[in-house]
């Protein structure tokens, strides 16, 4: 029988994926006219998400990703798995945890909000959420940890939420607290202005050799560059 073993993880993180996207799925048919996001689009470039949302089905997914087994996506998934192990029976564990918020905007259009964590504790009849990151460089709370754990939080109506991030030099856990929905709002808006949404994503995205933003983006570049040295 052949067999990869390294295909296993790569498919439990496709599998992942394509359960967030059925859940979008269920909650367009139940809001409809409702932008549905879920909380890990938030932190991303929304082009981006645009983009990986028109992979229709696991296999072409399954494809696309391929190549990219080192990846700090990867390595966070093997991370993931094996804290959650060593924490369940320590503490109550929920896995694989689905919620969704409606959230009404000024303008009085309705956004919802959905969103899985990596896992969800129970501490003193509390429900924390919890993500695990893996980083390259060090165990710090970057930016968008924080956001996305902040919007856990208030999607959990939980007052907390926690970050474990791993990294090559060490490991440390964050406690941030949750957005208020004035603050989800505000988070909204910049995703949907803000492309890329943070500066360093360009560099890393998936969807970058398809991006008409970043394509634009290279030719101003090079149109100064040529005026400088023609100046
Ligand atoms: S290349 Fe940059 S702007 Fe384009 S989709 Fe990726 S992150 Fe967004």
């Amino acid at each position: 029988m052949s067999f990869s073993l390294l295909e296993i993880l790569e498919r439990e993180l496709v599998k992942h994926y394509f359960m967030i996207n059925v859940v979008k799925n269920e909650l367009r048919r139940a809001f409809p006219n409702v932008d549905i996001v879920h909380v890990g689009e938030l932190v991303q470039c929304r082009l981006k998400v645009l983009a990986l949302s028109q992979i229709g089905s696991e296999e072409e997914y399954f494809k696309a990703i391929r190549g990219r087994k080192v990846t700090p996506m990867f390595l966070g998934t093997i991370v993931e798995h094996g804290f959650r192990n060593i924490v369940k029976g320590r503490v109550k564990v929920l896995d694989h945890v689905i919620k969704f918020k409606k959230l009404t905007l000024p303008d009085m259009k309705n956004v919802v909000i959905v969103g899985s964590p990596d896992l969800v504790v129970e501490v003193d009849g509390k429900y924390i959420p919890v993500e695990v990151k893996w980083s390259i460089s060090q165990a710090e709370l970057r930016e968008h940890y924080e956001v996305q754990a902040k919007l856990y939080a208030w999607l959990f109506d939980s007052e907390e939420a926690r970050v474990v991030v791993f990294s090559p030099n060490g490991f440390a856990e964050y406690r941030v607290e949750a957005f208020s929905d004035k603050e989800v709002e505000q988070i909204y808006a910049d995703w949907l202005k803000k492309t890329p949404r943070w500066e360093w994503e360009c560099r890393y995205c998936s969807a970058a050799h398809t991006c008409t933003a970043r394509t634009q983006e290279k030719r101003e570049q090079t149109t100064a560059k040529t005026i400088k040295t023609l100046t």
